[in-house]
């Protein structure tokens, strides 16, 4: 592990001051929080940052719900948030991908701002024995390209970068048309959370827009029928401690069996979280009949690019999508 030194500042403003980054590879100053994936990346030198600047007690970490909806604090664990009786409530679809993340004592630890700066599982990110990885190694090419893609992105692709975004979380909170709160020293900010990944273009290290020293604060989801009536399905190798292959959040607001609004989000396929605004048009005013849904999910591989060890995703997908609506429109 390349040596660092662990700062521990006594406030926001401290940490701000510090000059650390949060989710840059090229940072020699970065953010710590529950320190679940950056512990990792730094025992396989993936990272190598020369100063690591903890948010620890900075940022709040309480859930509440008002008449604006949920609002998350950044430093909520995976575990509190899925516990709590207003997700489980109002937002079954949260509770349910976090839930489906990691294992009870990461969930325990991880926080929900660190788990939307999550890095990808790209296998290649992750291996320092590839030289290839733009994101890793701005430049140096892509591993994946020509590689085992199993693991990658069907959606949203480029010549640089095929890595699926890794977050459970992030598909289902964009299902449900959040705002994140980003603080830095110069004030704050929100953000939509479908424009806060971006898509890899030429510069795949760059995940977020994020700027140098900002942090993310919280996130505000509001509340709806869509949030309440919603779900998250996850397809993996395994059935626990295992990242998604494919996974689909789906809100639905139904009347009388007839879905007057739908939103879906896919996890697995994308380079970012990914709605489909294309399967949700075509899902307003169908019904529940397996025809219909199979008919709309369809739409959702548009502009797919797979390649190799990932062609299968293109009909999990469409399952998945199937699946999941079918169980949320079960709910009462
Ligand atoms: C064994 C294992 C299995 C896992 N399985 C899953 C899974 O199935 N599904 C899933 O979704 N996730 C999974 N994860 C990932 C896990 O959810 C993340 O590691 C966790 O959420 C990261 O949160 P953290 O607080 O520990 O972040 P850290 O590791 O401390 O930080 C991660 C990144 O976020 C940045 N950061 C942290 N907080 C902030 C903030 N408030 N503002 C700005 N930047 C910040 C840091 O600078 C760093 O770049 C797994 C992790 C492990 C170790
Ligand atoms: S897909 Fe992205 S993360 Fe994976 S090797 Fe290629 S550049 Fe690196």
């Amino acid at each position: 592990m390349h040596p660092f030194s662990l700062e521990r500042p006594r406030d926001l403003a401290g940490a701000f001051a510090s000059g650390a980054q949060a989710g840059r590879n090229d940072a020699p100053i970065e953010f710590i929080a529950g320190g679940t994936d950056m512990v990792q990346l730094l025992q396989e030198h993936v990272r190598r940052p020369d100063r690591l600047v903890s948010l620890s007690g900075l940022l709040d970490a309480t859930i509440e719900l008002s008449p604006e909806g949920l609002r998350i604090g950044a430093a909520a664990t995976m575990a509190d948030t899925a516990a709590h009786p207003a997700v489980l409530e109002g937002f079954p679809v949260i509770a349910e991908a976090l839930l489906a993340s990691a294992s009870p004592q990461v969930r325990n630890q991880a926080t929900i701002g660190g788990n939307l700066l999550q890095r990808t599982r790209c296998p290649y990110f992750r291996d320092v024995g590839y030289a290839a990885c733009n994101k890793r190694a701005p430049g140096s090419g892509c591993s994946a390209l020509g590689g085992e893609t199993r693991w990658n992105a069907v959606l949203g692709t480029s010549q640089s970068c095929i890595a699926a975004h890794a977050s459970d979380l992030a598909v289902a909170l964009v299902a449900l048309d959040p705002v994140v709160e980003l603080r830095s020293a110069s004030g704050q900010r929100t953000v939509p959370l479908a424009e806060f990944h971006r898509l890899p273009g030429e510069t795949p290290h760059i995940e977020t827009v994020l700027e140098p020293g900002e942090v993310v604060a919280g996130i505000l989801v509001p509340a709806s029928p869509i949030a309440r009536r919603s779900h998250y399905l996850k397809v993996r190798d395994r059935a626990s401690f295992e990242f998604a292959l494919v996974s689909a959040a789906v809100g639905l607001d139904l009347e009388d069996g007839i879905i007057r609004d739908a939103h879906v989000a896919l996890g697995g396929v994308g380079t970012k979280p990914w709605r489909v605004p294309e399967v949700e048009a075509a899902l307003s005013g169908a019904a529940l009949e397996e025809a219909a849904l199979r008919q709309a999910a369809a739409l959702a591989t548009q502009g797919a690019e797979p390649r190799g060890g990932n062609a299968f995703k293109i009909e999990l997908m469409q399952r998945a999508i199937v699946r999941a609506i079918q169980t949320a429109g079960a709910r009462a």
